[in-house]
């Protein structure tokens, strides 16, 4: 496996003029003047595209100059936050860190990076197993999964986010113990009341 970047990184970029100030990025590809469809830029300059010297990098201007930067945030130290970019060392799998290159089966995308197949697996086995204990142990009834304030699953309990433009009467499945159930939404009656015409006043 290769090394981590260094975060100070700062390689001149010799092609591209310090004026160009118009930069867009495509993965790891770095476009300047990037044409509209297949209109040059309206500024008038060529279109060039640059790949780094090494994925992670990314270009930035730097007092009048462009650089290839690290733009990797696990190299950069910033845990927690989502990179647009990864090196090529840190495109693992959170949990094992097996490497993108060496997975057979489509990844899950996180917040932090990726967890390979067969880890989300196990992940979301242990989340099944851990909700339905609970669920055993807190000796619910009916009454527990009618009238809420969130979407519970009436197998395992887990609170189910639904968007506002999803609401709605539906089958659900759930995502934790991937239990089958029937969603009702309920409303509750409240009343207006506007004056018609003058107001009827002592
Ligand atoms: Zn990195
Ligand atoms: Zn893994
Ligand atoms: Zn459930």
């Amino acid at each position: 496996m290769e090394k981590a970047m260094d975060k100070d990184t700062k390689i001149l970029i010799t092609e591209i003029p310090g004026e160009w100030t118009e930069r867009t990025r495509s993965g790891h590809t770095n476009i300047w003047n990037g044409k509209n469809h297949d209109r040059p830029h309206r500024n008038g300059l060529p279109e060039v595209r640059l790949e780094p010297p090494e994925k992670g990098l990314y270009a930035e201007r730097i007092d009048g100059a462009w650089y290839w930067v690290s733009g990797c945030n696990k190299c950069n130290g910033e845990v927690g936050k989502w990179s647009y970019i990864v090196c090529d060392a840190h495109n693992v799998c959170i949990c094992c860190g097996t490497h993108r290159s060496q997975l057979t089966d489509t990844p899950w995308g996180t917040r932090d990076g990726f967890n390979c197949k067969p880890c989300q697996e196990r992940l979301d086995a242990a989340a099944k197993a851990e909700a339905l204990a609970k669920f055993a142990e807190a000796e619910y009834d009916d009454s527990d999964f009618e009238y809420q304030d969130e979407c519970k699953c009436p197998h395992c309990a887990s609170a189910i986010h639904i968007e506002t433009e999803d609401y709605g009467d539906k089958t659900m499945t759930c995502e934790v113990c991937d239990g089958q159930f029937e969603l009702t939404l309920n409303y509750e009656v409240t009343f207006s009341t506007k004056v018609i015409g003058e107001r009827v006043s002592a």
